[in-house]
């Protein structure tokens, strides 16, 4: 495989912009290599510049449903260019995007939309603690939900619960309110209302997709959920990427249990930048200009963004049965990849929700981050690095999720699984 046009831009694009990219995983640190620069999309494939061609199992990190260039999208947005890019006024292209939202989840009576779902987290926690009038907040470790200065922790020292900064830049009195316990682990959420008594918020991602696809269990939702109703605390899930893949209705559709704020991102842009947050009306209306909550953007319910948003949940609206169809494909592929590892001895754990995918080259299942990091890197990074080579692009961090559309056909799964019999043996010589 020839990439050196590749390389050529990447080593210009690190004379200008840190590292050459604009969002740190994209530079594929974490499997060595050199990051592919990307021509163009089209269904399940992705082209570089120097004309080869992958399999894409990243889609974007989550936001192509439908694959590249899906005409629906497509032709949405081009007829909302040629309106206008922008106009910093209401369109009913906002409310259009918010009536089909607020159709999918129960718990969202009102939705607001931002740019990026790291501002849509950001916001969700303001109004959880305008709501509450409460500071702290609780998150998990090995949950990502943006890089806002609160949410950017990492474990204190000894047996605190409050967490650090885990990135320079972040003034440790900014994560001072932020306390950290353990995904699947209630007794460390318990530890945290002892520790305070000012506690805003608890946010999770339901159904992980931050440190691999590790899904919460329904009985360790409940108790959350029970937990913030005993406190006074407000629940939140981040579905900035699992909303509209993992599920059609959202986490609460499959677990039963109701969030009081929902975050979304990624699908919900159909490959725009888009991000929404949406809760019960009375807590919606704590928000400016109805409430004293000040939350704002330029461009925030931007015309061609939201008509490109439009287009997609539409086609999902009309097509419900995307979520369980890809499911089964999702299932094939991680599954059929087992099958091939296990035949080299190499142990695999694997999951599907909905269209997300993941594995973990570990021994034992994996129920938190600690487990998540159990995993063999340098196995990974070979696996990476080889499927590259057989034409199939995958996450290139063992952190993140996988993904498929309705562009990925059978035919790709059955051929990314044979690649993978070829590259399990090949790194296992
Ligand atoms: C991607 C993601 C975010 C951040 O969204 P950006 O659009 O990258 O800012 C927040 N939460 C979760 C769960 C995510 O997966």
């Amino acid at each position: 495989m020839n990439t050196s046009t590749s390389l050529k831009a990447f080593e210009k694009a690190q004379t200008l912009i840190p590292g050459g990219v604009d969002s740190p995983v994209r530079a594929f640190s974490s499997v060595g290599g050199s990051p592919l620069f990307i021509a163009e999309g089209e269904g399940g494939y992705l082209k570089d510049i120097d004309g080869n061609r992958y399999v894409d199992f990243v889609q974007s990190w989550g936001p192509l449903l439908f694959g590249h260039r899906d005409e629906s999208i497509e032709k949405a947005v081009i007829d909302a260019v040629k309106h206008g890019l922008s106009f910093g006024a209401p369109t009913e292209a906002e409310t259009n995007l918010a009536e089909l939202v607020v159709s999918f989840f129960d718990s969202i009576d009102k939705v607001r939309f931002v740019s990026s779902g790291t501002e849509a987290v950001m916001s969700a926690i303001r109004l959880a603690r305008g709501y509450t009038r409460r500071d702290d907040i609780v998150k998990f470790t090995g949950c990502y939900h943006g890089h806002s200065d609160c949410l950017l922790v990492q474990a204190g020292s000894g047996a605190a619960t409050f967490g650090n900064p885990s990135s320079p830049g972040v003034p440790a009195d900014f994560t001072k309110h932020t306390l950290l316990a353990e995904y699947n682990n209630i007794e460390s959420v318990k530890k945290c209302f002892e520790d305070s008594n000012d506690i805003a918020c608890i946010i999770i991602e339901p159904i992980a997709g931050n440190m691999g696809l590790v899904p919460a269990d329904k009985e360790f939702l409940q108790e959350l959920r029970k937990l913030c109703d005993e406190n006074g605390a407000l629940l939140i899930f981040d579905e900035v990427m699992s909303g509209f893949r993992a599920t059609l209705n959202g986490a609460e559709s499959i677990t039963g249990v109701k969030p009081d704020i929902v975050t979304l991102g990624k699908v919900i842009g159909g490959g725009m930048p888009v991000g929404a947050f949406g809760a019960r009306a009375e807590i919606m209306a704590m928000l400016s200009p109805e409430g004293p909550v000040y939350q704002a953007g330029t461009l925030s319910g931007n015309p061609v963004a939201m008509a490109a948003g439009f287009a997609a949940l539409t086609k999902l609206k009309k097509n419900p049965q995307v979520i369980s169809v890809l499911n089964e494909r999702a299932k094939r592929l991680v599954e059929g990849m087992q099958k091939e590892a296990e035949s080299c001895g190499i142990k695999m754990q694997v999951d599907t929700r909905g269209s997300m995918f993941g594995f973990f080259f570990n021994e034992n299942e994996v129920k938190n981050f600690d487990d998540a990091t159990k995993t063999d890197a340098k196995l990974f990074a070979k696996f990476h690095q080889a499927m590259l080579n057989e034409g199939f692009y995958f996450a290139c961090s063992l952190y993140e999720t996988g993904f498929i559309s309705t562009a990925t056909t059978d035919a790709m799964v059955e051929d990314a699984i044979k690649a993978s019999a070829k590259v399990f043996k090949e790194i296992t010589k």
